[in-house]
């Protein structure tokens, strides 16, 4: 077992975190000028091919440039829209779409061209995703199939150019039967309503997509009709192993700031870092980190050696969003008022990392994954 980064990743590491420096702050994923510009520095298609024009990345290799996109002060926002684009959507089809849809749509997404979304959650409930209501009326005889029902909470949604999608067969007796469909957005019968309330990454647009009757032809189905839980599955593998990199390093990146200005402080006894309670509080804040930095890169490992477990992603996630809100208001706390006047960004993090207990499944979804395996 080797912790060490080679040259190759560290000069990764290096460019990354530049370029994430350099990048335009005022370019968010609410605009569509963010997508091509990220497009340019390589971003959206980290982990693609590079025939695909993707930058071959393995999975390791793409949350340590996550990471450094995060410790270079890429918004919170930005690496979670550009996550649900590569890996909730671009990835999905990489794995399971074939050669035709591959063509037509990885470049454009890899590019900025395009931007992609995965829409699961449906109002009645996002964890009970068997139960789905959108259904998917195959034609008995002809080329495609009809879907109905309406999706929500999907991240990118207000801009989305393709949506991975996943829905029940229509007259289905089992949720073994459902499909995941590749769902252009400019289809009669797609409707798209922004959502705006959400408390958190409010520069992560999100949106209720609503399906009336939309047409779709067969190959836009991704494996085969009825593989859907299985694709789901390894969609939400790489989602889960993921999309959270980002998070840690900005998490890094605030440890480092606020361990900065408490170091500055003076009050009566002398600097606040020299006193044990405000150092412990910082030292924990880092060991949790660190566990968390552990599962993240064990899940990736774990993608790269395809091993088809659940409980890898599942522990990263679980692990990663609880270090997260744990050091996001560790954090806010030890900055007292300028934390709460949000000087640092502080209470802004706390706010956008909230919403990591509920995407790519909630804490209690990721426990029943892990739970699942015990006895194996
Ligand atoms: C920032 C953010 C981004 C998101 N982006 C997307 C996206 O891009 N695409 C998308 O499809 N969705 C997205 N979501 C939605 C997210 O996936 C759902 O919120 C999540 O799956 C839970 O679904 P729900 O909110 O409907 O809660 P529910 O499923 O109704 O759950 C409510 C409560 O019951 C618990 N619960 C439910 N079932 C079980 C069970 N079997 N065992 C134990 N506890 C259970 C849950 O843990 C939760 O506490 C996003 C959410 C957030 C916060």
């Amino acid at each position: 077992m080797d912790f060490s980064t080679t040259k190759t990743q560290a000069a990764l590491i290096d460019r990354a975190r530049q370029a994430a420096e350099a990048f335009d702050p005022a370019l968010t994923p609410a605009g569509r000028g963010f997508w091509p510009a990220a497009g340019a520095e390589g971003w959206l298609g980290l982990c693609l091919d590079r025939d695909h024009g993707g930058q071959g990345l393995g999975a390791v290799d793409t949350v340590l440039v996550a990471e450094a996109l995060g410790r270079g002060g890429l918004s919170r926002a930005a690496l979670f829209s550009m996550g649900a684009h590569l890996f909730g959507c671009a990835m999905a089809l990489q794995n399971h779409a074939g050669p035709a849809l591959r063509a037509a749509w990885l470049p454009r997404l890899a590019s900025g061209a395009a931007i992609g979304a995965l829409a699961l959650t449906e109002p009645q409930g996002g964890s009970d995703t068997g139960n789905g209501r959108v259904l998917a009326a195959f034609d008995a005889d002809g080329p495609g199939l009809t879907l109905t029902g309406t999706k929500t909470l999907v991240s990118n949604g207000p801009l989305a150019d393709l949506l991975v999608v996943n829905a029940t067969r229509q007259g289905a007796t089992s949720a073994l039967q459902s499909s995941v469909l590749a769902v252009p957005t400019d289809l009669p019968g797609l409707r798209v309503t922004p959502l705006t309330s959400h408390i958190g990454l409010r520069e992560a647009p999100m949106a209720e997509i609503h399906f009336d009757n939309v047409r779709l032809d067969r190959d836009h189905v991704l494996g085969r009709p009825g593989q859907g839980l299985g694709i789901l599955l390894s969609v939400m593998r790489w989602e889960r192993s993921c999309i959270l990199a980002g998070f840690l390093g900005a998490a890094e990146r605030d440890l480092v700031a606020v361990t900065r200005a408490l170091s500055g402080r003076q009050n009566s006894r002398g600097r606040l870092i020299a006193q044990q309670a405000v150092a412990h509080a910082l030292a924990e804040l880092r060991v949790e980190q660190e566990m968390a930095r552990l599962l993240l890169y064990r899940g990736a490992g774990a993608l790269e050696a395809d091993e088809g477990a659940v409980i890898y992603p599942a522990m990263a996630k679980l692990a990663i969003s609880r270090a997260l809100v744990s050091s996001a208001r560790g954090l806010q706390e030890l900055m007292a008022g300028a934390g709460w006047l949000d000087e640092m960004g502080l209470a802004t993090a706390l706010t956008d990392v909230m919403g990591t207990l509920s995407a790519s499944g909630t804490s209690h979804i990721q426990l029943n994954a892990i739970a699942s395996g015990l006895e194996r």
